[in-house]
C-alpha cells in the first residue's frame, strides 16, 4: 500500500528520491487513531486527536521537496500534530525539533515517536511563533499549520541559506511559500500551489 502511495506521489510531481523513500518507509498507520487505520494509505487527510488533523501525505511531500533536506540539516518543524511529517524528515537524515501548541498532542508524541525508533526527534510543547531559540540557528524551518502573518521572530531564527516553508493565506486556503535566507537582512521569497490547512494559532493549549 506504501508503494501504491509512492507512486501516486510521483504521479503528482514529488521528484525527490530521498522524500519518496521515506514516505515508502514511515508506516503511516502509526500516526492515525485505530478507526481510520485500514486507510492509512489513502491520499488524503485524516484527523487526529485535539481536532486536528494529520496532513496529506501529498502535502507532506511537497512541503518535504520544497525543503531540498540534506543529511545532516537541523530542521525545525511548527505543528507536530501526529508527528508524521517529522518521521519523515528524520528519516531523510535530518535532526529534527518539533513543537506542538497541543499539550494533549504533545504528550501522545513524546511517547510515540521514540517508541517507533525515532529517538533522534526533540518533541518540544510551546507556541511555535516564538520557535526554539535555544536550539537555533536552523538549517531549515517548515511550519505545517495556516498563517495569515508571516513569523518574523521564526525568520530571525533561520541559518544564513537556510529555507523556510509555509503555507500562508487566510482561514479556507494557503498558498505555499519558501524564503530562502540569502544573507543577513535579504530574503527570498517563492510561491508554490495551494493548500488547506488547520490554522497557526497563537499561545498554547493545556490538558488532554
Ligand atoms: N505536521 C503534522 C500536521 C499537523 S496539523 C503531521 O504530520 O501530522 C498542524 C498542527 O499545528 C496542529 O497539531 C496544531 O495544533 C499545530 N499548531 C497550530 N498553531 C501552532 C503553534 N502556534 N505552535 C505549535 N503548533 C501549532
Amino acid at each position: 500500500m506504501r508503494q501504491q502511495l509512492v507512486r501516486i506521489m510521483e504521479d503528482q510531481g514529488i521528484t525527490d528520491q530521498r522524500v519518496l523513500e521515506a514516505i515508502r518507509m514511515v508506516p503511516r498507520h502509526y500516526f492515525l487513531d485505530s478507526a481510520f487505520e485500514e486507510r492509512a494509505y489513502e491520499n488524503r487527510a485524516f484527523p487526529i486527536e485535539a481536532a486536528q488533523t494529520i496532513s496529506h501525505p501529498y502535502t507532506v511531500a511537497f512541503q518535504s521537496q520544497l525543503l531540498e533536506v540534506l543529511p545532516g540539516d537541523k530542521i525545525l518543524e511548527i505543528g507536530t500534530g501526529s508527528g508524521y511529517q517529522a518521521c519523515i524528515l528524520a528519516y531523510m537524515g535530518a535532526k529534527v525539533y518539533s513543537i506542538e501548541r497541543q499539550e494533549a498532542l504533545y504528550n501522545i508524541t513524546s511517547e510515540l515517536l521514540p517508541r517507533i525508533g525515532f529517538r533522534q526527534i526533540r518533541t518540544l510543547f510551546g507556541d511555535g511563533y516564538k520557535g526554539a531559540p535555544r536550539f537555533a540557528p536552523f538549517d531549515k524551518i517548515i511550519v505545517t499549520a495556516g498563517a495569515t502573518e508571516v513569523p518574523k521572530t521564526l525568520l530571525s531564527q533561520l541559518a544564513i541559506h537556510g529555507k523556510m516553508v509555509i503555507p500562508m493565506g487566510d482561514d479556507d486556503q494557503q498558498k505555499m511559500i519558501r524564503y530562502t535566507r540569502d544573507s543577513v537582512k535579504s530574503f527570498r521569497k517563492e510561491e508554490f500551489g495551494a493548500f488547506s490547512f488547520v490554522p497557526f494559532l497563537k499561545g498554547v493549549n493545556k490538558g488532554n
